[in-house]
Formats: structure tokens, sequence, C-alpha cells
């Protein structure tokens, strides 16, 4: 296949796939309108709780820090390993960061 096929086909590709996504979810939620909520409502209270800590933590720590990984020293971000605890704040640079959740994903951690 040459690359100008390839990218068209890979573009329909993905479109196909989001639409059925998308239609299985309509389907879903059609069928299972009272669990559909229960999700909507939890996935809401969970970024709230998110922003919410992430707002909190800026207030408590302004001056930004450096990455408590040992041995680096990259700008740290604020990291939440707990949105239930606002104030309980990793400094991890975007590296790290980005590793850390990566690994809270794999053990099963939704963040
Ligand atoms: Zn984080
Ligand atoms: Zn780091």
């Amino acid at each position: 296949m040459i690359d100008e096929e390839k990218k068209a086909y890979m573009k329909k590709y993905r479109r196909d796939n989001l639409y059925l996504h998308n239609q299985y979810q309509k389907w879903w939620i059609r069928i299972n309108p009272e669990a559909a909520r229960a999700i909507r409502k939890r996935w809401n209270e969970k970024n709230k709780e998110k922003k919410r800590a992430g707002y909190l933590a800026i207030k408590e720590y302004p001056e930004v820090r450096d990455c408590e990984f040992e041995g680096c020293t990259n700008i740290g971000h604020r990291h939440h390993p707990d949105y239930t605890k606002p104030l309980l704040i990793l400094w991890l640079c975007l590296q790290h960061h980005k590793s850390e959740h990566n690994r809270l994903l794999e053990g099963g951690v939704v963040i």
C-alpha cells in the first residue's frame, strides 16, 4: 500500500470505529439508563474532587518546587496520590508524573 492510500485507510478505519463505538455506547445507555446515570454521576464527583484538590493545593503551595524523585532536579508538578486529601501532594516533574500515573493505571487505580 502506498502512503496516501494507507493514510486514507487509517482515517476511514478510525472514523468507522468511532462511529461503531458511539453507536454501541448509545445503545448501552439506552438499555442501562440507571447504570449510565450512576457512572456519569461518579465521574462528575471524581472530577469535582480532582478540580477542588488542584485548586486547594495551588492555594496552599503556590511556589513551584523541584521533583521529589531521588536525583531528579526538574521542576515539579503537584501530584495527588489521593484526591480526597487535597493537601497531600507529591512534587513530580512531567516525566516522573507521567510514569507515576501509568504505574497507578496499571495497578487498576483510576485517576
Ligand atoms: Zn498526578
Ligand atoms: Zn523527576
